[in-house]
């Protein structure tokens, strides 16, 4: 950074520091993305005008959009990097160093099960109010509650602020995940650094008959766990799915949806399958999974387990989120439905969604500083709708009209969708 610094000032030495902020910002990207010297990035031109500056560095970030994007949809944040908030890469068990038991659930057979699975912890008996967790992010899975949720049961999907919505229902059980996506929003929202496991299921399952859900864009209601959490990649220690596959087994009205990219399904295995309850998998090209998605289960190893929950008798739900727009993406792509037609019984598919990748302002900068190396900022990204960072409505729609029909063509008994996505886009595929 200093040396982008240094260089800019080399040019224009009266530059100010608002100015100098948002060229090292576009520098910086630039530099990140093509990997040439600054001299090649902004070739030296003494005294320079600031404005003349920033139009050639706006031309080289954003060559596909630069024409046609208003200016004002470029964002350009104070560069601020911090090494030691890096995210951690190396391969580790989970097997945190704190437990903290809420009083009030001490006795439940999930504060049993924890007991049992990490003897070497250090158990806290825990009020239910005092701050616990820890201060990095990165150290988040040193910690573990197991807690008494008291409000948050059932609520309609947020989405995002004027999206088209698609009607569903979540259930929140647990909050953090122990793989590390490096586009995960929980990077910038979950303020309580740990991870955090409800004992008490059958409460959230109590209020379920109260409810009059919304079915959306559906034959019934859904209600989804997985917006904090991956449903999926702590249920050998939660067993949640042990009660929540029978609970919903007897209500056919309305249909439960696990979302995962782990193949942790030996519980579900050791239950009948119901055809309301369906198992979904985030899906992605190739080399989306192997080097943004770490930790998760290779997409091989994902479609094994969805064709072994579909021969149990659940059915398959698959989320090709988020997009990810880089040069050659459309093979890669085709090659995930390729294989997912291959091994997959067609029959078995619920829905698809598709949504691009898309990400708050302040996640950005959470990216960069756990993802030096990352890739998926590379794209051309346009403060958006929502006020979200998103790429621009054609590429958007480019994306959409190449996978769209090849999975409604793949798939034509499952229901494809877009995910939170503009209603003026959504209408254009429709
Ligand atoms: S699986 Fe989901 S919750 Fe877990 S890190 Fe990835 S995006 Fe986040």
């Amino acid at each position: 950074m200093d040396e982008i610094e240094n260089y800019l000032l080399s040019l224009m030495p009266k530059l100010g520091p608002n100015k100098l902020r948002e060229l090292v910002r576009l520098m910086y990207e630039i530099q990140k993305r093509d990997q040439s010297a600054l001299e090649v990035i902004l070739p030296f031109e003494k005294n320079i005008s600031f404005e003349k500056a920033k139009k050639q560095l706006l031309q080289k970030r954003y060559p596909v959009n630069f024409k046609t994007a208003p200016k004002d949809r470029f964002y350009l944040p104070k560069l601020e990097l911090d090494p030691s908030l890096q995210a951690q890469l190396t391969p580790r068990e989970f097997y945190p160093k704190t437990i903290y038991v809420e009083d009030s659930v001490a006795d439940s057979e999930l504060a049993d099960r924890v007991r049992r699975k990490f003897p070497q912890a250090q158990f806290k008996e825990w009020d239910g109010k005092t701050q616990v967790g820890e201060v990095n992010f990165s150290r988040r899975l040193e910690t573990l509650v197991v807690h008494r949720e008291k409000y948050d049961f059932l609520k309609p999907c947020p989405c995002s602020c004027g999206s088209a919505g698609c009607g569903y229902n979540l259930m929140n059980l647990g909050f953090g995940c122990r793989f590390e996506c490096e586009y995960c929003f929980l990077q910038q929202y979950q303020n309580l650094h740990a991870v955090l496991l409800p004992a008490n299921v059958e409460e959230f399952l109590s209020k379920v008959d109260k409810v009059h859900f919304n079915k959306g864009l559906f034959d019934r209601p859904r209600i989804g766990s997985g917006e904090f959490t991956d449903s999926l990649v702590f249920d050998d220690l939660t067993q949640y799915s042990r009660q929540i596959v029978p609970f919903f087994r007897s209500r056919p009205h309305l249909q439960f949806e696990f979302k995962t990219k782990s193949t942790n399904i030996g519980n579900l295995l050791k239950m009948d399958g119901c055809e309301n309850v369906v198992v979904s998998w985030s899906v992605n090209a190739a080399p989306v999974v192997e080097k943004v998605e770490h930790f998760s289960a290779s997409l091989s190893e994902r479609f094994k387990a969805a064709r072994a929950v579909a021969l149990a008798g659940y059915r398959l739900g698959f989320h090709f989120d988020p997009v990810i727009i880089y040069e050659g993406y459309q093979q890669d792509y085709a090659r995930t439905v390729e294989q997912m037609a291959q091994e997959l019984p067609h029959d078995k598919i619920a829905w698809i969604s598709v949504g691009t990748l898309r990400f708050s302002r302040e996640l950005k900068k959470n990216i960069e500083n756990r993802f030096p190396q990352n890739t998926i900022l590379d794209g051309e990204f346009l403060l958006d709708f929502d006020g979200k960072m998103r790429y621009s409505d054609s590429q958007r729609l480019e994306a959409y009209r190449f996978l769209v029909p090849l999975l409604r063509a793949t798939f034509p008994k499952a229901c494809v969708y877009l995910c939170m996505e503009d209603p003026a886009v959504v209408h254009l595929m429709s």
